[in-house]
C-alpha cells in the first residue's frame, strides 16, 4: 500500500470508504509525519488528542453510513481561524494565549463535513507577509530543497505553515487565507494547489480580520480535485457575515472534466513585463501551447490599470488593517502590558510590545493614508483605481473565459536571501493582488520546475463565481504538467 501520508485527499476518501484503512490509522500516520517534520516549524499549536477523538468519531460515522464530504480527513488550520477552545494567535504576540469561545464558520463547516484537525498552522503575523518570516513564532521552512545545496527556502506567505505542512505530508490539506496572494503564492512556492475563491464565497466570520474587503479563505491541497472537494466543504452562505454571498455551492469535483475545447484563455500583455524569471516565462509559454494543442483559443487581452494594482493594494490593505487592528488595545483581547502609568500608556505599551515590525509598518501606512490631510490623495484615489481595475476585468471577460498568468515573478528564495527592502518584498504580490482588488476567484496550479528544481505555479483567474470553470482548467494544467509524477521522479532521483 502507498504510504498513507502520500495519498491525496480524494484517494484517502476512497480508502476510508472501502475500509482499506480507518481514519484513526490515517490520522496517526499524519501525526507521526508531523513529529518527523517538526523542524519545518509549520505548526504553532498541535492538537493530537483532538485529532484522535475526531478520527474515532469519523470512523463511527463512516461505519454507520452518515459520513460527510471530508469524513476522517486530517487537516491543518491556519492560525487566523478562531477555533473554539483551541489557542488562536494570528502568529502575533499581542493575542497572547487567546482561546476563542467560538468557532469560525469555515472551520465549523469543515468539522460538519467530518474533517479532523491536527493543529493550528504558522503564518505571517496577522497574515502580513510573503515569506513567513514575520511570525512571532519563528519562520517556517519550505520542505523543498535544491539538490546539492544546504540552504533552506521560504515556503511563501502568509499561509506558509499551511503550505509547508501539506507539502511535507503532515496534513492532507489545509485552510489558508488570501488578502493579496497568501494562498496562491505559498502554494506556488511549495508545489501545491491553492484556491482563492470569489469574495464572499467563504464566510469571514471568526477569521481574524486583516483587510476585510480583500480577505478570503480557501483550500490548499496536493491536487485540483482535492481543492474542489475541500472548497465545497468550506463554502456556503453565512448570515453572520454581511458580505457572504447567497449562492448555491455545487459539487465542484463531480463537474470537472478537464476538456478545454472552445475555451477562450486571455493572456494580459501588461503581465509580460521584465523582472519575470526566465523559467517562469518559459513555463507560461509552455502552458499556452498546451491550451492551444487541446482546442482552447488563446486571446491577447489588455488589463491597462494592472500597474497601479500593487500600489493601490498597499494603500487599501494597510488602511483597513489599521482600523481592524485598533481592537488590540490590551483591554479586550490577549496580552496587556504591565504597570501602565495611565490608559494611553496601557495602549501604547501593549501595542508597542505586542505587534511585530511589519504589522507596525502597515498600521503606520494605514493611519497615514486615512488621516484628514491625505485621505483624498491616497485612500480615495486607491478606491478609484480599484474601480478601474474591476472595469478592466469586466471588459476582458467579454472576450475570454479565463485569464492565465504565472502566480509569482520568481520561484521561492532561500531564507536569508530574501529582499531586505520591504517594497522589494511587496513585489512578490504583483501578479496576485489584482484578483483580490476585483474580488475574483483565482488559483495557483503547480505546473513545472525552475532550472534549480523548485516548484513553479501558474495562475488562473475567472469571473466572479466561475469557480467550476477555473477548477476545470486547473485540472487540465495539472494533468498536462504531470507535476505529481515528476515530483516522484525527482524524489527517487535525489
Ligand atoms: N503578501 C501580501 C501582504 O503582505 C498578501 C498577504 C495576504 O494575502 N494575506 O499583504
Amino acid at each position: 500500500m502507498t504510504e498513507l501520508t502520500n495519498l491525496t485527499l480524494e484517494k484517502a476518501r476512497d480508502g476510508l470508504k472501502t475500509k482499506e484503512f480507518s481514519s484513526v490509522e490515517l490520522t496517526k500516520a499524519h501525526l507521526k509525519r508531523m513529529d518527523e517534520t517538526r523542524d519545518l516549524n509549520a505548526f504553532i499549536t498541535e492538537t493530537p488528542e483532538l485529532a484522535i477523538s475526531g478520527a474515532e468519531n469519523a470512523d463511527a460515522r463512516l461505519a454507520n453510513g452518515t459520513a460527510g464530504l471530508m469524513e476522517g480527513i486530517p487537516v491543518g488550520i491556519k492560525d487566523l481561524f478562531c477555533t473554539r477552545g483551541v489557542k488562536t494567535t494570528a502568529a502575533s504576540k499581542i493575542l497572547g494565549d487567546f482561546i476563542p469561545p467560538y468557532e469560525s464558520t469555515v472551520t465549523q463547516n469543515l468539522w460538519n463535513s467530518g474533517a479532523v484537525m491536527l493543529g493550528k498552522l504558522n503564518m505571517d503575523e496577522f497574515a502580513m507577509g510573503s515569506a513567513n518570516l514575520n511570525s512571532a513564532y519563528g519562520s517556517v521552512k519550505n520542505p523543498w530543497h535544491v539538490k546539492g545545496e544546504e540552504k533552506d527556502y521560504v515556503p511563501g506567505g502568509s499561509s506558509g505553515g499551511s503550505a509547508a505542512s501539506v507539502a511535507a505530508g503532515a496534513v492532507m490539506a489545509a485552510t489558508g487565507t488570501d488578502t493579496g496572494g497568501s494562498i496562491r503564492q505559498p502554494a506556488a512556492f511549495c508545489g501545491l494547489v491553492g484556491v482563492k475563491p470569489t469574495y464572499g464565497l467563504c464566510s469571514r466570520w471568526g477569521v481574524v480580520a486583516f483587510a476585510s474587503s480583500l480577505d478570503q479563505a480557501g483550500p490548499m491541497t496536493k491536487t485540483v480535485r482535492d481543492s474542489a472537494i475541500m472548497l465545497e466543504a468550506m463554502a456556503g452562505h453565512d448570515p453572520k457575515d454581511a458580505t457572504s454571498a447567497k449562492v448555491d455551492i455545487p459539487s465542484y469535483n463531480s463537474l470537472l472534466k478537464g476538456d478545454m475545447k472552445g475555451l477562450k484563455i486571455g493572456i494580459p500583455k501588461e503581465y509580460q513585463v521584465g523582472g519575470l524569471d526566465a523559467d517562469i516565462e518559459a513555463l507560461w509559454q509552455q502552458n499556452i501551447a498546451w491550451f492551444k494543442e487541446n482546442g482552447a483559443e488563446i486571446v491577447d487581452i489588455s488589463l491597462p490599470h494592472s500597474k497601479y494594482a500593487l500600489p493601490s493594494y498597499y494603500i487599501l490593505a494597510p488602511a483597513e488593517a489599521s482600523s481592524n487592528l485598533s481592537r488590540y488595545d490590551g483591554v479586550r483581547f490577549g496580552n496587556r502590558a504591565n504597570d501602565p502609568k495611565d490608559l494611553n500608556d496601557l495602549y501604547e505599551k501593549t501595542r508597542g510590545e505586542g505587534f511585530g515590525e511589519e504589522v507596525k509598518r502597515r498600521i503606520m501606512i494605514g493611519t497615514y493614508v486615512l488621516s484628514a490631510g491625505y485621505y483624498d490623495a491616497y485612500f480615495v484615489k486607491a478606491l478609484k483605481v480599484r474601480r478601474l481595475i474591476c472595469n478592466d476585468f469586466k471588459e476582458a471577460y467579454k472576450k475570454v473565459d479565463l485569464i492565465l498568468t504565472p502566480t509569482t515573478p520568481t520561484p521561492a528564495f532561500a531564507i536569508g536571501e530574501e529582499p531586505k527592502d520591504p517594497i522589494a518584498m511587496y513585489m512578490n504580490d504583483v501578479l496576485t493582488v489584482t484578483a483580490n482588488i476585483a474580488g475574483l476567484p483565482s488559483m495557483s496550479i503547480p505546473a513545472g520546475f525552475s532550472s534549480k528544481g523548485l516548484p513553479l505555479g501558474m495562475q488562473l483567474t475567472a469571473p466572479a463565481f466561475e469557480e467550476t470553470k477555473m477548477l476545470d482548467a486547473g485540472l487540465f494544467i495539472e494533468t498536462a504538467a504531470e507535476f505529481a509524477a515528476k515530483t516522484q521522479e525527482r524524489r527517487s532521483a535525489s
